[in-house]
């Protein structure tokens, strides 16, 4: 049994890493999140990612008003940080080292899973009635991926004036505005708001490869229409991205250096070898390795067969 090479359903994942500009689209697909319809922007289809960036569900926008939208038990992170940012409402968050934030729009949550953490994510019993946001994963390093779990929130990130609009920026940074994020390999990510009838011009740094996903309102860029069900790569080079906007618009941009290494990627883990995630499995099934989430009032969740012939759905 030894020799018997582990199987295991993961997706092996690489970066873009296009050499030159391009402007390319990548349909999102719709899946879910519990009972929370969500789009997955990332990895795209052909098991890629932008910069360390791996993983990119986007979901709302919605409203409600005696529901829980977003109710996600206990589950396992391993080679990853979970990036959240809101538009609008609430998520809070509560893991097994102990944090416990409350994630308003303008700031971001940044979990550092390292070896192991596990934790939920929940609408507040006190809520707006609204649930509108993303949550992406960057992909460790080698150099940090085996590091103690690590939690980071900040209330309200800088952002850069700039004509035309506004860019919030929660990776890395954009001239003095310096998100203050921990990260682990150059990387940046940001909320641009396009004003009313205005045009946004966005420095880039053109050793990164970049992506936007349009969030809300209505924008173009040179000359195209954004579908805000679709991931636009931008490849690299770029010194700007151009954007346009009739009514105000709201985008996603991410980039960072097209990231070095090959990633394997299965539920909620990010690892190198099928082994680890065996390993990790079994783990988290025994009780071992990741802890508790104490804050959390129910069970946790359980990890699918390793070997499933559908592609297990993360829990984000
Ligand atoms: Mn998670």
């Amino acid at each position: 049994m030894a020799d018997e090479p582990t199987q295991v359903a993961a997706e092996e994942c690489v970066a873009l890493g296009h050499e030159q500009q391009t402007l390319q689209a990548f349909a999102a697909r719709q899946t879910h999140l519990g009972d929370l319809e969500i789009i997955r922007a990332l990895p795209i289809r052909e098991k890629r990612l932008v910069g360390p960036w791996c993983f990119l569900d986007r979901y709302g926008p919605l409203s409600f008003s005696d529901s829980k939208p977003m109710d996600v038990a206990p589950h396992p992170h391993c080679g990853l940080q979970t990036v959240t940012w809101l538009l609008d409402g609430e998520v809070l968050h509560d893991d097994s080292i102990g944090s416990q934030s409350l994630l308003r729009p303008g700031g971001v949550n940044i979990m550092t899973s390292g070896s192991a953490i596990a934790h939920a994510e929940q609408t507040p019993r006190e809520n707006s009635g609204k649930l509108n946001g993303v949550q992406l994963w960057t992909a460790l390093p080698d150099s940090a991926r085996n590091r103690p779990a690590s939690f980071q929130h900040v209330d309200d990130v800088p952002r850069l004036e700039l004509p035309g609009g506004i860019v919030k920026v929660f990776a890395g940074a954009l001239e003095i505005a310096n998100s203050g994020g921990e990260y682990f390999s150059p990387i940046f990510g940001s909320e641009l708001n396009v004003h009313l009838a205005s045009e946004l011009e966005v420095p880039l740094a053109p050793a990164f490869e970049h992506a936007v996903l349009l969030l809300q309102g209505d924008a173009s860029l040179e000359g195209q229409p954004l579908d805000p069900r679709s991931l636009y790569y931008l490849g690299t080079q770029r010194l700007s991205v151009n954007f346009r906007s009739r009514a105000g618009a709201k985008i996603l941009l991410i980039g960072g250096e097209p990231f070095q290494e090959k990633i394997l990627m299965w539920w909620n883990f990010v690892a190198r070898t099928p082994e680890e995630i065996a390993d990790a499995r079994k783990q988290w099934q025994a009780r071992e390795r990741f802890g508790e989430v104490k804050a959390y009032a129910g069970p946790r969740l359980d990890a699918p067969p390793l070997i499933n012939l559908a592609r297990p759905n993360p829990a984000s």
